[in-house]
């Protein structure tokens, strides 16, 4: 099969969904791999690495001219233009974007997001939210201890002691538990919150405290389960007293790390104004939720902004910030996929009985075909 890599070109997206690594399993396979030229100088995968690894390089229009195209981010309006009706799309293409789904579907593309695929074990090596929301939460912890102006770890030196940094993360999912780990090894006491019950433990196995928040009602309970391992909106009866809580540790943090997301939603608002103007000058917030909006109401999304002496990093594209590993794992999740959809022959074969695939296709014979 031809298959595509064109450079991703939605600003400041630096990773690409093949790399020399994995166009040489591609090439193996028997495929023929066409790569834009530059797609991968971002993420330090010159041309010539593809070159060496076996693919050819080509213009835009030879890469999104392929019968299979494999992307990191939904194609902007013009390049959908540049796709012929048939072609088959991987990438992360925003299930919850009713617009660029039709758009998708007008042009004739059988389109597979991968954000939707299934929390299930089987879809584990081919779970792009995980592989990239660990390095983000990776690479706020990195933020936060370059914009905060203490250390993170106490130490005692012959000029006196230092006090060890104080770190909430509100949110454990993937990036939250990536958070308390990574602020952990730099020597911070950490606390977090989260609305499932299960994080509590996962939060004390890695060393940080978590803050309980008791479910008073069989509503709240049902709500806290979440639904395939996300979370659902919670009443706002246990929100309230969630957010007694979070404010006391916030007033006493140094930096607060916010993950809290629930699927096709706004990001739930969990640290106020009031909050942030409790917290000492000189704390750091990074807000992962940046791009739903923000877990803090004084984040900016996309800028870092200084709001009563505290600096809210809304940063909306952390991975991208780590491009060459992003990118690395995002290129085993999509080669992974592929095993599903490509036949050992080389050819399409889109099996709707396989709830991975019938859960990423969102598009196909001019139909938006999302679940
Ligand atoms: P996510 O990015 O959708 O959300 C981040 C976190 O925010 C979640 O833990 C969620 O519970 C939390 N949250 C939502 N509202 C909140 C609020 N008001 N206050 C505090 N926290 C709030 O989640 P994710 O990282 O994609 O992962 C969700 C879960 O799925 C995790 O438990 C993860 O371990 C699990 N998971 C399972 C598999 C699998 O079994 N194959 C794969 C990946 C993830």
């Amino acid at each position: 099969m031809l298959i595509g890599i064109p450079r991703e070109s939605l600003d400041g997206e630096t990773r690409v969904a093949v790399t020399p690594e994995t166009a040489k399993k591609l090439k193996a396979q028997g495929h023929t791999v066409r790569v834009e030229s530059g797609a991968g100088v971002a993420a330090s995968a010159p041309d010539e690495a593809y070159v060496a690894a076996g693919a050819e390089i080509t213009d835009r229009a030879g890469a999104f001219g392929c019968d299979l195209v494999l992307k990191v981010r939904a194609p902007q309006p013009d390049e959908v233009g540049l796709m012929k009706p048939g072609t088959v799309l991987v990438g992360m293409l925003n299930p919850f974007d009713a617009e660029g789904l039709q758009r998708l579907a007008a042009a004739g593309i059988t389109g597979f997001a991968l954000e939707a695929a299934p929390r299930i074990t089987r879809a584990q090596s081919m779970d792009v939210l995980s592989s990239q929301a660990n390095i983000a939460g990776y690479k706020a912890v990195i933020i936060a201890a370059d914009r905060y102006q203490r250390f993170f770890p106490m130490l005692m030196t012959a000029a006196g002691t230092v006090k060890a940094a104080r770190v909430v993360v509100l949110g454990v999912g993937v990036a939250g538990l990536q958070a308390i780990a990574t602020a952990k090894r730099l020597g911070a006491v950490i606390e977090a919150s989260d609305v499932r019950p299960s994080v509590k433990e996962q939060v004390e196995s890695l060393g940080a405290k978590f803050i309980d928040v008791p479910y008073e009602t069989d509503e709240e309970r049902e709500a806290a389960e979440g639904v395939g391992g996300y979370a659902r909106p919670m009443p706002q009866s246990w929100l309230d007293r969630q957010k007694v809580e979070v404010a006391k540790r916030v007033a006493q943090a140094d930096v607060v790390i916010t993950t809290a997301l629930i699927p096709g939603r706004p990001a739930p608002r969990l640290v106020s104004e009031e909050m942030v103007r409790s917290m000492k000058p000189g704390s750091v917030i990074v807000d992962l939720a940046a791009a739903q909006g923000g877990n803090c109401e004084l984040t900016e999304p996309g800028a870092t902004v200084v709001k009563h002496g505290v600096t809210i990093v809304g940063e909306t594209n952390l991975p991208a910030l780590v491009a060459a590993d992003a990118s690395s794992l995002y290129a085993r999740n999509v080669l992974d996929f592929l095993k599903l959809i490509l036949t050992k022959e080389g050819t399409l074969k889109i099996d709707l009985d396989d709830e991975i695939v019938a859960a990423c296709r969102v598009t196909q014979d001019g139909q938006v075909t999302r679940k």
